[in-house]
């Protein structure tokens, strides 16, 4: 499915299927310029993926020739296809903390490293086999690409418009928000999503991702924004309201973890992530997938992580397990 969002420039918006997945599709952006285009992420490395991208290119006749690709994050959903692009010999930009993850994970390191963690976090050995073909892993790229790193406050010229790059680190280190200023349309990928919250984790590059995130949320708080294009679902005419909700999310997911700590004090942070209120369609934390648990914990973490800074609770680390109070 292909929609035209705006004119001067001419901006459309390709709906790229996620298959079960609970984000439902990734929005990959083209920008139609006079003598260039720009594309905004990809969506999987799968089959699938591919027939709706390209699908979609080829019906907006988009000559791969004339044509820049934007990264604006590392995870699969946004980089997955990359190869046709850089096999069409397209220049790609990318935040370098993203680019380099990406490379690290490549060898496989980066996900025993996270094995091991969520396994002294309390998560079961049974549930963590299951992570193998956990799709941020199965679906990713291979990195055999080049980029241009980008960093924040940068101005590109892509697609005969002038850009600015607005780094936003907390959903990943390298998180990027494309903005054109003249227009005031503001790519928000993961970093503002409307009708889901973005997934905040904990990461070995930060060491609290979720303050980091709610300081980038609170940074583009006075940006003038007259339409926000998120990187899934749909967008909204301004963001000053979702980043109040957003804040107002974690303030109480916050709060949720602290009364959980207190009643049950000694727990791991599997067994608090099993206490928490998930929308999973309803379903009971035993019943959710093993690849929801793990985003379900790592958001608990993120929390805990943040708690644990600001001192409200305390780790503690017995021979096997972490355990919090
Ligand atoms: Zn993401």
């Amino acid at each position: 499915m292909i929609e035209k969002l705006h004119a001067k420039p001419d901006i459309y918006r390709i709906e790229v299927t996620l298959p079960h997945n609970p984000l439902q599709y990734l929005n990959s952006y083209v920008i139609k310029g006079k003598t260039r285009n720009l594309v905004i992420d990809t969506g999987f490395n799968l089959p699938i993926c591919r027939s709706d991208l390209c699908g979609g290119l080829q019906a907006l006749q988009v000559d791969l020739r004339r044509t820049d690709l934007f990264l604006t994050h590392l995870h699969a959903a946004h980089t997955g296809l990359v190869h046709l692009f850089s096999q069409a010999g397209c220049p790609i930009y990318m935040q370098g903390d993203d680019y380099d993850f990406l490379a690290a994970a490549e060898s496989g390191e980066v996900w025993r490293n996270a094995e091991v963690r969520f396994m002294r976090e309390g998560m079961p050995a049974t549930d963590i086999q299951t992570q193998f073909s956990n799709y941020a892993r199965a679906y990713s790229p291979r990195v055999d690409f080049r980029v241009h790193r980008v960093h924040h406050g940068q101005r590109l010229r892509l697609a005969d418009e002038e850009w600015y790059v607005i780094h936003t680190p907390g959903h990943t280190k390298g998180q990027c928000c494309l903005y054109l200023p003249q227009q005031e349309i503001l790519f928000t990928s993961d970093h503002i999503l409307f009708d889901i919250t973005p997934n905040i984790q904990i990461w070995s590059n930060m060491s609290n991702a979720l303050e980091e995130y709610l300081k980038s949320l609170q940074a583009l708080r006075d940006l003038p924004v007259a339409a926000a294009l998120p990187g899934h679902r749909k967008g909204r005419a301004s963001i000053k309201e979702r980043i109040q909700e957003l804040r107002r999310h974690h303030g109480q997911r916050l709060e949720e973890v602290m009364r959980l700590i207190r009643l049950y004090p000694g727990s791991t942070a599997f067994d608090i992530a099993g206490q928490m209120a998930w929308s999973m369609r309803g379903l009971s934390w035993s019943a959710f997938p093993p690849t929801q648990k793990w985003f379900a914990l790592g958001e608990a973490l993120a929390h805990i992580e943040y708690l644990v800074q600001h001192g409200e609770i305390r780790k503690i680390k017995d021979s096997r397990q972490y355990r919090y109070e």
